[in-house]
């Protein structure tokens, strides 16, 4: 299959940008296609393997709403009406985000987001191709090479634009890094995450409190639980890597219960199966990658993930991906020359991504350190009133 027309995009990822930009472009009469490197979720079950559930803000609603697709994205939320901290002795303080309502974030499941933006892709009339993982591209030729992980064959593509919405180890940006520098650099974070899972209770109910993010601060680490729609919460340990605790002592499932009767006892008659899901989910790293550039003409463009990953702190990832979505589509759909288009997206985001991740490095610490803290909350009203 060839793409030759002015109004054709070959997006690289099928995830959350990759879908909604899909779904922009195509209810504009864009012929688009994407290509997705797992299986298609809605057949096979969603297969992401990572962070169940994400908080989605205004910023993320309102990319959505371009696309028409809140509605049916918020039917599955649960609404975050603030943090509710819980402290070492099992005392609980609930800390609005806003002063009522208006101002609350939601918690939405990734697998059942993918979906919703995929099927909301498909009727706009892109073409979705599952299977096809992004393997090298030829710039000059314009032929971007697939392969079907399920049999090693092989997909030969011409292509006007590559979009890369690829995700943080992004395929299409190692291919831009063959042809042209980018201007690389990541930073990992000294510290990892694990996730685990609150069940719903015996009576089919949400276990604690289910309209707040839950934070267990414990000063150089922390825990925390989103709801999910289900009476669920996944719930990550961010921990450092070294130390005591770090991810080098607390190796096995009684090394984690230990830990938890310890410093989150309030935490632990809610994870039944703190052990063994210990023990069976890999921790996840976590890193911030910085680009000097994020297109090469024409010819490629990143966004989301691939151009700007953020450590997830802030909650603002999937967010900051939504916003460039609309902020590309925009630029596309002015009608200048595409190269054109990919610089003026690039200057118009890049400083407000950078600006995300400074700003969710710096959550970090207010999260695991200051929210249980008098002095910063007193700080936190007088700043408000
Ligand atoms: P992805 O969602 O990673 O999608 C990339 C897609 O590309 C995937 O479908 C993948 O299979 C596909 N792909 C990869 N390689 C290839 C290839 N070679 N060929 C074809 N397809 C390929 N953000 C928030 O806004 N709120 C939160 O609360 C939040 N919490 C988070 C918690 C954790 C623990 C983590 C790790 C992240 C969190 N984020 C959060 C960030 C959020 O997950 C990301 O910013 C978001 O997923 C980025 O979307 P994306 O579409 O760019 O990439």
């Amino acid at each position: 299959m060839t793409q030759r027309n002015e109004k054709s995009l070959t997006i690289i990822g099928a995830g959350l940008a990759g879908a909604l930009l899909a779904t922009l472009m195509a209810r504009q009469g864009w012929q688009v296609a994407v290509y997705e490197k797992r299986g298609d979720p809605r057949v096979k079950g969603y297969e992401g393997g990572r962070s169940i559930n994400l908080a989605l803000a205004e910023r993320g609603r309102h990319a959505l709403r371009q696309a028409n697709a809140d509605d049916a994205v918020m039917a599955q939320a649960v609404m975050m009406r603030g943090r509710m901290v819980h402290s070492l002795d099992g005392r609980t303080q609930l800390q609005r985000y806003g002063r009522d309502d208006s101002e609350v974030i939601w918690s939405v499941h990734r697998g059942d987001l993918n979906i919703t933006l995929l099927n909301l892709a498909e009727q706009a009339g892109a073409s979705l191709c599952f299977h096809r993982r992004l393997d090298d591209v030829d710039f000059d030729a314009g032929v971007a090479r697939f392969v079907d992980d399920r049999d090693d064959g092989h997909h030969d593509i011409g292509f006007e634009s590559l979009i890369g919405a690829d995700g943080a180890g992004s395929s299409l940006r190692a291919a831009m890094m063959r042809n042209t520098d980018l201007g690389e650099r990541t930073d990992f974070l000294d510290h990892s995450y694990k996730e685990l899972e609150i069940p719903p209770a015996a009576d089919g109910d949400f276990m604690i409190e289910p309209n707040a993010l839950h934070i267990w601060p414990r000063g150089h680490y922390m825990c925390i639980a989103l709801p999910n729609d289900e009476k669920t919460f996944t719930v990550t340990l961010f921990l450092p890597n070294h130390g005591d605790p770090g991810f080098d002592s607390i190796r096995s499932g009684d090394d984690a219960m230990a830990l938890f009767q310890r410093d989150f006892a309030d935490a632990v008659p809610l994870i039944p199966r703190l052990r063994s899901d210990w023990e069976s989910n890999p921790p996840g790293l976590l890193a911030t990658l910085y680009l000097d550039r994020w297109h090469i003409d024409s010819r490629a463009v990143l966004l989301g993930d691939a151009a700007h990953a953020m450590v997830p702190f802030h909650g603002q990832g999937m967010n900051c991906a939504f916003e460039d979505c609309v902020a590309l589509a925009n630029h596309l759909l002015a009608g200048t020359d595409r190269a054109q288009a990919f610089a003026a997206f690039e200057r118009q985001r890049q400083p407000d991504a950078r600006a995300i991740q400074h700003m969710a490095l710096e959550n970090y610490l207010e999260m695991r350190d200051k929210v249980d803290n008098p002095d910063f909350l007193l700080q936190r009203e007088l700043e408000r009133s």
